[in-house]
């Protein structure tokens, strides 16, 4: 095998087992690897501690697939992937819709799956998972109950590491009607082509379940709506009235055919942009109890914090001043740039700056079938934070 020599003291990350291995870090090359193959990576001492998968282009310019040296092969990758869908267990019922493999996470660096029912969404998102994308595909294709194996690679990350979109049917046979993904009760139909990531995010299942039961009686405000996964919990749940704000079309389209599916009506779609409607409902002086702000990913990486981080404070403010005395903020960043730490306190500075004294009733994170390697902090992306303000009535 090809082998990667490290810089004198660049091996201390790989040594608490963090994946990755950055350009800056590494010495010189022995042999001539090709996109996606394995390497051997080794200290400036020559020990051998590591075998990763080669990116010429990436800043990050191997990720592990193992601590243990050998061959990586069609095999090894069935297994991870058996071993990652494996870990799921058992999913509550009523749900079928489940991410099989959160890459880094499950040992299995830039891949990810997402199972609705009888399909699995893929994304190959390195030269590794590239290079091992029949392996991947036929494992996955595999899996008990598995009729088709769909790729949507077509994440800008693969620009970095000097990969094309790919995207189109892997294994069985296309679909006849629309994909229906069922989660705590409710349908939602999945656009596995055009939607965003896989089709769905169902990294906050238990968070749409979570505001399904704070519903209850109250106004709804939900902002970033996409294809309506929180506001049709909080209808679910018995909410008086539901808003809810997207800039997509082709998202809202798909959230009022969720809602019929679900025969729940009751919600105002509204096709804006948040960041100005929040601006436009403060001067009118309009109010909700309840309002859930899920926008995007803001900051992709820690560079981006700081401008994404005066986004996340606007329309934090924006959100206290817009509840009822009493009224809950359900707030969401799902940026790797921002860390929880730093977003409670931009949350913290929004409500000083709204003028409101606010508690936090809640800590939110990604779903259990979004697990967080405890040697690759990096993957916790998604947070979020209940805030109840003060109810300043006497
Ligand atoms: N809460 C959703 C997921 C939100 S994804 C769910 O549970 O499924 C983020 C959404 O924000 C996308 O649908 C995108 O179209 C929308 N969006 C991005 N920028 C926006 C803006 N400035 N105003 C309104 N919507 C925006």
């Amino acid at each position: 095998m090809h082998k990667l020599i490290l810089k004198p003291g660049r091996e201390k990350s790989l040594k608490r087992r963090h994946p990755w291995i950055f350009s800056g870090g590494i010495a010189r090359i022995e042999g001539d690897p090709q996109a996606g193959e394995s390497v051997i990576v080794c200290g400036a001492d020559g020990a051998a501690l590591a075998v990763a998968a080669y990116s010429p282009h990436s800043q990050i310019r191997a990720r592990v697939w193992d601590w243990i040296i050998h061959d990586i092969d069609a095999e090894f990758i069935t297994q991870r992937i058996t071993r990652a869908a494996a870990s799921r267990g058992a999913l509550s019922e009523g749900t079928d819709g489940v991410r099989l493999v959160h890459g880094e996470t499950d040992g299995l660096p830039g891949i990810v799956a997402d199972r609705y029912g009888d399909t699995v969404v893929v994304q190959l998102l390195s030269t590794g998972a590239e290079r091992w994308r029949d392996a991947i595909a036929d494992a996955l294709a595999g899996l008990t109950g598995v009729v088709r194996v769909i790729e949507r690679s077509d994440a800008d990350v693969r620009a970095l590491e000097g990969l094309q979109s790919r995207s189109g049917l892997l294994r069985g046979v296309a679909a006849k009607g629309p994909l229906i993904v069922v989660e705590h009760g409710l349908k939602f139909s999945v656009d596995v082509e055009q939607g965003h990531k896989t089709g769905f995010y169902l990294d906050q299942r238990d968070n749409r379940l979570a505001l399904r039961n704070m519903s209850r009686g109250k106004t709804v405000l939900d902002c970033f709506c996409y294809t309506g996964g929180f506001a049709l919990n909080a209808l679910a749940g018995g909410a008086a009235a539901v808003m809810a704000i997207d800039s997509s079309g082709p998202a809202l389209q798909a959230a009022r055919a969720n809602a019929a599916l679900n025969q729940l009506n009751g919600t105002e779609w509204l096709e804006a942009d948040v960041f100005k409607t929040l601006r436009t409902f403060r001067d009118a002086g309009r109010t909700f109890d309840l309002i859930v702000l899920d926008p995007p990913k803001l900051a992709p990486t820690a560079a981006h914090a700081e401008k994404a981080a005066r986004a996340y404070k606007d329309i934090n403010l924006l959100g206290f001043k817009l509840l009822n005395p009493g009224g809950m903020l359900m707030t969401y960043s799902c940026s790797g740039g921002i860390s929880p730490d730093l977003f409670q306190k931009i949350v913290a500075g929004a409500a000083l700056d709204a003028g409101v004294d606010a508690r936090i009733e809640g800590w939110l994170h990604g779903a259990a079938d979004h697990p967080v390697a405890l040697n690759f902090p990096e993957g916790e992306y998604l947070k979020g934070l209940i805030c109840r303000v003060e109810d300043q009535a006497p």
